[in-house]
């Protein structure tokens, strides 16, 4: 861009917003080929700006969704998962009401923030689950990896990157950024080593938890604009992150080993009689966590101090998986036959069709993750036909072209009469 030049008034040189000349404004300042702007345009774009950041900071105060409101809108993106959607419109509500309420006075009781941990097997709607809340709640959304992040000192990512995603979300707008939701994926994954490793010092893990904390819990951080590792004199954002919403997530594979040792170990106040875990099921041992339970994996109390909400995700089964391919409004199939109506063809799945993608997803062992795979790969060539193809009206997938391969029906405008 062209190096502005200041105080050029004469009247030849028109600001290219109001068309008033130099002679008739205080200052016109220039830009690239002959574009100018005048002062009181500029006081104008200011005052625009400042309304917007207050408009932004009326929608996070005024109007925060009931959460009856926050799980509706949940339903209609994400299948099953009743509690755990339950659990987190309650909490995102509480946690909205606390930033909204005026500033508390010393006798207030102060409510604390309540960040979330998100348990569940890959593929059950975690990230579905925070993307959603905070599409609902229109506030910046960054998801980040735990596994990138490592302890201030070593190769990798410091921790405060993460905020940086969640600025960039927001346009670089810092109010806004700093009432965001940050979800961290892979929590489980920067668990400490074995529970009684201290000598040796873990890099990967309880580092990681330590350096997250302080951001989680709520400060004033520093974040390198350029993301990296932070430079010495190296100007840096300031950021609160005292109302920022986290949602950390994990798989815990194995976790339920320690919560059935527990329970085997102290069974009371479980399903009483019967000790023998063998036949319980997931969920009933999940209902049944303690926090104890993630400190014996590897979290360190401190960490799982501050995500007092803790929500289980149950395991997705077929029926779940042919909802998430017909049901959500977003779902799968819908994106297709949007994408067909646009050539003029209808899209059909039979029943069976969905049944056997579901059952194909089952086996490949990574919940809903699998179906827009399978999907894609059974639609890659009749996307490539249809549009050079004449008079077709209907395509129907069925049962064989999931499981043989084999084409699916066509019916051509004569056919389909
Ligand atoms: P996780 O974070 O638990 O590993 P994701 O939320 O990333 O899983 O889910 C991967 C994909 O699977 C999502 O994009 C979504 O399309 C689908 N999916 C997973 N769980 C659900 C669900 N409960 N309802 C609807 N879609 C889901």
């Amino acid at each position: 861009m062209a190096k502005l030049r200041t105080g050029a008034t004469s009247a030849d040189r028109i600001c290219s917003f109001c068309g008033r000349s130099g002679d008739m404004t205080k200052r016109l300042i220039a830009g690239p080929e002959n574009v100018f702007i005048c002062d009181e345009c500029v006081e104008v774009c200011r005052k625009i700006l400042t309304e917007e950041d207050h408009d932004l900071t009326m929608q996070f105060t005024g109007d925060i969704p009931r959460p009856v409101d926050i799980k509706e809108y949940l339903d209609q993106f994400v299948i099953s998962q009743e509690s755990a959607k339950r659990a987190l419109s309650v909490a995102v509500y509480n946690h909205y009401k606390r930033i909204a309420r005026p500033a508390a006075t010393p006798d207030d009781v102060e409510i604390e923030k309540s960040n979330v941990l998100l348990i569940g097997p890959t593929g059950t709607g975690k990230t579905l689950l925070a993307k959603t809340l905070a599409r609902k709640l229109k506030v910046p959304f960054a998801i980040v990896d735990a596994t990138t992040l490592t302890e201030a000192g070593y190769v990798g990512e410091d921790v405060e990157n993460i905020l940086l995603k969640l600025i960039q979300n927001a346009n670089g707008n810092i109010a806004a950024a700093e009432r965001g939701i940050v979800y961290i994926d892979e929590i489980d994954k920067i668990g400490r080593k074995g529970e009684n490793v201290s000598i040796t010092r873990d890099v990967s893990g309880e580092g990681v938890q330590q350096a997250l904390l302080k951001i989680i819990e709520g400060t004033v951080a520093s974040v390198p604009p350029q993301g990296g590792r932070k430079h010495p004199n190296q100007e840096l954002i300031r950021i609160d992150t005292t109302n920022i919403l986290f949602i950390c997530g994990g798989a815990f594979i194995g976790l339920d080993k320690y919560i059935e040792k527990r329970i085997v170990e102290h069974p009371l106040g479980f399903g009483a009689e019967d000790h023998n875990t063998k036949n319980r099921n997931m969920k009933e041992l999940f209902d049944n966590l303690h926090p104890d339970d993630l400190i014996h994996y590897g979290m360190i109390p401190e960490f799982i101090g501050r995500l007092p909400i803790t929500v289980c995700l149950e395991e997705l089964k077929v029926e779940d998986l042919k909802r998430i391919i017909t049901e959500p409004k977003n779902s799968i199939i819908k994106q297709y036959q949007a994408s067909m109506a646009y050539e003029d063809v209808k899209l059909e799945f039979t029943e069976d069709a969905v049944n056997s993608i579901a059952e194909t997803a089952i086996k490949q062992k990574t919940g809903a993750r699998g179906i827009r795979a399978i999907v894609e790969k059974l639609m890659t060539d009749i996307m490539y036909d249809i549009p050079s193809k004449q008079n077709v009206k209907r395509v129907l997938i069925t049962k064989d072209s999931v499981e043989k391969s084999e084409p699916p029906e066509i019916f051509e405008l004569a056919k389909s009469a």
